[in-house]
């Protein structure tokens, strides 16, 4: 007769055999193309069996069919959107929580929502925020502009004399402004709080695509303003402090959008560029981006914590709450402890290594500027941070037959993209694991994209 094995010892031979096919994925990830293998993706879509299977098959077959069939962008020659990898400690982390299964609130994860707090505190710290200020850990920051929207709607409904139990019924009109380039996330954001994106005052950019704060119209207590730290095509930063100076006379709230350009506060060299950042009411960044905190992880930051804490609150959120828990801060009930991989990737990192890093991001946008100029290629902006736009003025047709032709080539990868009515792509800095020679073979694809095209 066998003795069954008891069930934790099968999760535990599981958790093994998936960190072990992780080890090896992660071994080989940096020689391998990076583009997706996705002939075989079809072997995943079995017909669902009566009897289950094993774990090490299934385990097995996802190594085998999805290993594969996934972007390189956790390695250093990944350079689409504002992806970032994920650093050692911070993916470690990740598989550590795994085993522990918990979620993120004060009678289901001790241990976890006070790395959580810690993140947050540290977050506020090396962000240089007001110290009041306190947040919350979302999906991403999406999750974290919703959050943060809602709270500054209900705030100023209430300012108007529109109790926030109230909701959106019968409330007096709110006024949105914002950046002409807002992040198109944001419009959506603003649709799931009911605010909808038709009637937003859009203010008008500079050839940086930073808001122009002499172009901002009249404001009052109605208003919302949405500025970014960190503009997606050239990484510019919004004049946070004429804008709070217009916000705080006229009792409008300031958000600023920094999903990853707020981590450039953390790069001595970088700091000044947002100069009075710290006068805005809230604040969105994301840890899985710049910072390279495993997906999926934003922070909601708010220097107003009891409207924060009102607006979402389980229950009637505008009472007041004794023991707050992190399910009263965020959209969530029920949710992955995501906060401890940010904990832990700040401690890897540690204030000097943060600074590095980020450092080191901006370091290599500016480094490739001449390498691509020297390709007949025009940066059409100063590089701010980690965010490179490139056009070849006449011939869009070309560019966007070398994008195309690099991303074919599995060297590297980036996205084609539109900046103020140029045609190009965009390059992002924002892997701790991008070395020089990764950029060396950036530029070798260009190189090799043009002469073939030639
Ligand atoms: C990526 C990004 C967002 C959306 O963030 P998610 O984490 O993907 O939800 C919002 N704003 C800016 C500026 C971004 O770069």
């Amino acid at each position: 007769m066998t003795i069954p094995e008891p069930p934790l010892s099968r999760q535990a031979s599981a958790y093994a055999l998936g960190s072990q096919y992780g080890r090896a994925y992660l071994e080989t990830l940096s020689d391998r193309s990076v583009l997706a293998e996705k002939s075989d993706l079809d072997a995943l879509n079995l017909a669902l069996p009566d009897q289950g299977v094993s774990a090490e098959t299934i385990l097995e077959l996802m190594n085998r069919v999805g290993s594969p069939g996934t972007m390189a962008s956790a390695a250093g020659r990944y350079f689409g959107y504002v992806i970032g990898g994920s650093l050692p400690a911070a993916s470690g982390a990740r598989t550590l929580l795994s085993a522990w299964d918990q979620t993120a609130n004060s009678d289901t994860g001790p241990s976890v929502i006070k790395l959580e707090e810690i993140a947050i505190r540290w977050a506020i710290d090396l962000l240089d925020l007001p110290t009041e200020s306190t947040g919350a850990f979302t999906t991403g920051a999406t999750m974290a502009n919703m959050t943060l929207l809602m709270t500054a709607r209900d705030r100023q409904l209430d300012r108007l004399g529109h109790p926030r139990g109230k909701g959106l019924i019968g409330a007096p009109a709110l006024r949105v402004i914002a950046s002409a380039e807002i992040h198109a996330t944001v419009l959506k954001s603003l649709r799931m709080i009911g605010l909808g994106s038709d009637a937003i005052e859009f203010v008008p950019v500079d050839d940086q695509g930073r808001m122009r704060a002499d172009q901002m119209p009249d404001l009052d207590p109605s208003c919302l303003v949405l500025a970014q730290a960190g503009n997606v095509c050239t990484g510019s930063f919004d004049p946070f402090d004429a804008l709070a100076d217009q916000c705080q006379a006229a009792g409008a709230w300031l958000h600023v959008d920094g999903a990853f350009g707020l981590w450039a506060r953390a790069s001595s060299q970088l700091a000044p560029a947002l100069v009075g950042l710290q006068r805005a009411d809230s604040w969105v960044v994301d840890a899985h981006k710049t910072l390279n905190a495993p997906y999926d992880s934003g922070l909601a930051l708010c220097r107003h914590p009891d409207e924060l804490r009102a607006s979402m609150a389980i229950g009637a959120g505008y009472l007041p709450k004794t023991d707050p828990t992190p399910s009263d801060l965020a959209p969530e009930f029920s949710r992955a402890a995501r906060g401890a991989e940010t904990w832990a990737a700040l401690l890897s990192l540690g204030r000097q290594g943060l600074d590095d890093m980020v450092t080191r991001f901006h370091h290599q946008a500016a480094s490739i500027v001449p390498r691509l100029e020297a390709l007949g290629f025009d940066v059409p902006h100063q590089v701010h941070f980690n965010q490179v736009f490139v056009t070849r003025p006449g011939e869009d047709a070309l560019c966007a037959k070398v994008v195309k032709h690099v991303q074919q080539s599995g060297e590297a990868w980036f996205g084609a993209a539109t900046w103020q009515g140029q045609n190009g792509f965009r390059i992002s800095l924002s892997n701790w694991a991008t070395q020089d020679q990764d950029l060396d073979r950036l530029i070798g694809a260009l190189e090799t994209a043009l002469g073939d095209l030639a």
